[in-house]
């Protein structure tokens, strides 16, 4: 039998985006790293990591961008380079030898291979990457698949924070998660 990971490591990432075409997919770049490192026994958050992260193909933000997100120019005009940030995610998990990734969907776990690859540096994570979405849509939740908010309604639950925040999404993934798995 396998043996259950010690944490869910949830992660949500945010990054540059259009909606006119001017960044095509191919070209996004994270700019919000969101962790949280879940129990997979107690479901409680037992640490949490952010950071944003300065992109370097799109450095200005667009409005769509500024909008959706809520980070703002100055944020990733500071923040770290993408090696830098992973860099320092790597430290945070360093505490946590048995985490399993997981994200909402394929996205995030795609995001960073693209960008670790832009910069020439190693994969974070092991192996396997569980897709919550997919997870839950085929469990407890409705036949389409939803989005965090969607999943979120679907449980009679609010979404905290504000959405489309890395740290805030990753934060009631880790909700829905409690909710599903331990009923609260
Ligand atoms: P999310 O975790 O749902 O906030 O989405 C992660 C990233 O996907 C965002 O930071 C955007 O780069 C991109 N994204 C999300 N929704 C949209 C959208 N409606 N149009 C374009 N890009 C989007
Ligand atoms: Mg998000």
């Amino acid at each position: 039998m396998r043996i259950p990971n010690a944490y869910y490591l949830i992660i949500d990432l945010e990054a540059t985006c259009s909606d006119d075409g001017s960044i095509p997919e191919s070209e996004m770049e994270i700019i919000e790293i969101g962790a949280v490192m879940q129990n997979s026994k107690t479901f409680e958050i037992e640490s949490e990591f952010q950071t944003f992260v300065k992109p370097v193909r799109h450095p200005e933000l667009t409005r769509f961008c500024l909008e959706l997100t809520k980070i703002r120019q100055d944020d990733v005009d500071v923040a770290p380079l993408f090696p830098q940030a992973c860099e320092m995610m790597k430290g945070w998990m360093a505490d946590f030898p048995d985490v399993l990734f997981c994200s909402w969907g394929n996205y995030d776990r795609n995001q960073f291979v693209t960008d670790c690859n832009f910069h020439g540096i190693e994969y974070p994570f092991g192996a396997e990457h569980i897709n919550l979405k997919a997870q839950f849509s085929k469990s407890s939740g409705p036949r389409k698949r939803v989005g965090i908010a969607g999943a979120l309604k679907y449980l009679g639950l609010e979404f905290e924070g504000t959405h489309h925040r890395g740290i805030d999404d990753a934060r009631n993934i880790a909700r829905i998660m409690r909710h599903v798995c331990k009923n609260v």
